[in-house]
């Protein structure tokens, strides 16, 4: 049997699926709208090639899959105009299914280390996965035989796995159906190199209590914007006062709103972009712009602030024809007395156009949420829950939707809250948890990059706070800006020369102009700071089902991780993920790729500044990542598919069950903590 492909699947469905009502937007796009965002599939020749993807900033999910052709396809979101740019990097729209293995050369007979050799069985059967590694490096050609019951057998190749020029050794590109329960594995190279295995079992950790009656789970039913949460949140402290409590985290956020604006004239060199001093909620919106023609020859440039109207009245040149140039109009705006509104030239150009009259036109912040939600700046809030908050247990932090999209992320904590809670009184486990641990759990890190995403634009991933010059602030490039929160910690940080963040502000990775330049960041931190008894912390994402831990960045040049936890603590990440993956796979079946365990810069990629290694090497909290939203494995196709950040709500729901029962596993590997030690 030949190992089984990833589907080449453009996702831009899932997400368009999803998109929020838009109220205003034209019929036909304009200069002044942002350019459509797909979330695809894209192929890169090499590691090499995903690395000069994730050094430019490309917003890449965490998605990320080798073929065995030694290519690599990755999950993107992307607009026309970033893919232009991403394909000179290497980048492709992925299409059917990916060339065989090459035929290698034979060579010295190399020498193969088994590392891992496991079937796991979750609801579409029996998967194989193998990870060895050859003397000969990336260049060996590995073929794995398995057998299993009754003679079962089939042949799966494996791709070499080089991260940073550094061969991290052979896997199968995706686990691989094995119809029956395999029991030995042989490897063999090319070069001539042999292999065997006997094959364990995955993930193989202590497994959930399921006999627990009246156990009651299921509190969620549809995908909350962060309005929701907060009260969820308050209503759950209602609810249960003796055992939870309510924390207002200190950094408020930007809040969800913008300055208004309008594009006028003809871009590159004829226009000018006109941004209100005041955020759009605040009076900008109210403001209007007029570039008149004055009808006379021979007048010169003036600007009228006439209350919430910006009156241009554009010089003459002796026949009565304007002559005003977009740069000179943009200064006569900005320079204005008490004029309420900024200008300038589009873009980089340097406006030597001439502007031609416009009538008054509206400025807007372009936000499409209701006006019942706040554009006032945000207060984060934890939900504390335990029986004795008073530090003297073990504390676990839970923080979700750091990256706006992922609108599942929320869902598992809320789903984990309310299992706490109203299971407390009738559950022995819960008691006994609730009595051991001190939980804390953030619903949503991001929440103005959230309702952006719920009401604007679904494919944000970061916070709402514009850093960028005006050369790229024009409106159409609104969708861009932000700060990618978890790019925005101190350790392993972009500014500490670890690779894996932008610089430039309109990447989805921008690392923001400083460490803790962000209120959302510097939340998270907080709470590792106020309450010295956390020692565990949890941080949701979504998707592709990974499950990993420090460290989570290197620097480029040879790979130079942050230091690796030691050989007992990286055993002890280890051992508690088998546990808390069971967990996660009796919701229904899924099991979380054993590929896809472990240290970000093994499994993923490396992302400099990230909350998990700040968290661990500064707090010595054990930093956890969550990626939820496994691929789910199609029998018609014979391929596993990606679920996407937004998937229809009942795959949401039931990755939501999933990971909550994952948490409540962390909580309760954290409060054996003590006895561990
Ligand atoms: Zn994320």
């Amino acid at each position: 049997m030949r190992g089984s492909r990833a589907s080449a699947v453009v996702l831009a469905m899932v997400l368009t699926t999803f998109v929020a009502a838009e109220p205003s937007l034209p019929a036909v796009a304009g200069p002044a709208d942002p350019e459509p965002a797909s979330l695809v599939t894209l192929t890169v020749p090499d590691r090499a090639a995903l690395e000069r993807l994730v050094g430019s900033g490309a917003d890449l999910t965490g998605r990320v899959r080798p073929q065995p052709d030694g290519s690599i396809r990755v999950d993107a979101v992307v607009t026309p105009s970033r893919l232009a740019e991403l394909r000179p990097l290497g980048a492709t729209l992925a299409t059917g299914t990916p060339a065989p293995a090459p035929e290698h050369r034979g060579g010295t007979k190399d020498r193969i280390v088994v590392e891992r050799a496991v079937w796991f069985q979750s609801r579409d059967g029996y998967f194989l996965s193998v990870e060895a590694s050859s003397s000969a490096g990336a260049d060996a050609a590995l073929t794995v035989t398995w057998k299993g019951r009754g003679g079962a057998t089939g042949q799966v190749e494996m791709v070499p796995y080089v991260d940073a020029g550094a061969y991290l050794g052979h896997q199968f590109s995706v686990p691989v159906p094995a119809g029956v329960r395999p029991d030995r594995v042989t490897i063999t190279s090319a070069a001539g190199g042999v292999a065997e295995a006997r094959v364990g079992e995955w993930p193989d950790g202590e497994r959930p209590d399921r006999d627990r009656p009246g156990y009651q789970k299921d509190f969620i039913t549809q995908y909350m914007p962060p309005a929701q949460l907060n009260a969820r949140v308050k209503d759950l402290h209602r609810r249960f006062p003796a055992l939870t409590e309510i924390i207002e985290l200190p950094h408020l956020t930007n809040g969800y709103r913008r300055h208004a604006q309008a594009l006028i004239g003809t871009p590159p060199g004829a226009a000018v972009v006109v941004t209100s001093r005041a955020y759009g909620s605040e009076g900008g919106n109210d403001l209007a712009v007029e570039l008149s023609d004055p009808g006379a020859a021979d007048r010169t440039l003036a600007v009228v602030v006439d209350g919430k109207q910006v009156r241009v009245s554009l010089a003459t040149d002796g026949s009565g024809a304007p002559v005003s140039t977009a740069a000179e109009v943009a200064a006569a705006i900005t320079g204005a007395p008490g004029s309420p509104v900024t200008a300038a030239t589009y873009r980089t150009d340097p406006g030597a156009g001439v502007l031609a009259p416009a009538p008054l036109t509206q400025l807007s912040d372009f936000l499409g949420a209701p006006a019942d939600v706040s554009r006032e700046p945000w207060r984060v809030l934890a939900l504390r829950i335990g029986t004795h908050r008073d530090g003297s247990r073990t504390g676990v932090l839970a923080y979700a939707q750091e990256h706006a999209r992922e609108w599942v992320t929320p869902l598992v904590t809320i789903e984990a809250a309310e299992r706490l809670l109203r299971n407390y009184p009738r559950d022995p486990a819960t008691r006994k948890l609730l009595r051991r641990a001190d939980i804390f759990i953030v619903p949503t890190v991001n929440p103005d990059g959230a309702n952006y995403s719920f009401y604007d634009f679904n494919a944000q991933r970061k916070n709402m706070t514009n850093h960028c010059p005006a050369a790229q602030s024009d409106p159409a490039l609104r969708n861009t800006w932000g700060v990618d929160v978890n790019r925005n910690y101190a350790v392993g940080s972009l500014f500490d020369g670890y690779f894996g963040a932008s610089a430039n502000c309109q990447s989805g990775t921008y690392a923001g102009p400083g460490e803790h330049s962000e209120p959302e960041s510097r939340n998270v931190i907080w709470l590792a700071e106020t309450y010295p008894n956390i020692r565990f912390a949890l941080n949701v994402h979504s998707y592709g089902g990974y499950f990993m831990w420090p460290p989570g960045a290197y620097r480029l040049d040879g790979r130079v991780t942050l230091p690796r936890p030691s050989r007992q603590q990286e055993a002890y990440f280890l051992r508690s993920a088998r546990t808390i993956l069971e967990a996660i796979a009796a919701e229904r079946g899924t099991v979380t790729w054993p590929q896809q365990t472990g240290p970000v810069t093994d499994v993923l990629y490396s992302a400099a500044g990230n909350s998990a290694d700040e968290l661990w090497y500064d707090h010595g909290v054990y930093g956890w990542d969550f990626e939820v939203g496994s691929d789910l494995w199609n029998p018609r196709t014979g391929a596993w598919e990606g679920v996407g950040f937004q998937p229809p709500f009942a795959e949401g729901h039931a990755e939501a069950m999933e990971f909550a029962a994952g948490l409540i596993s962390l909580i309760g590997v954290a409060a054996d903590y003590r006895e561990d030690r």
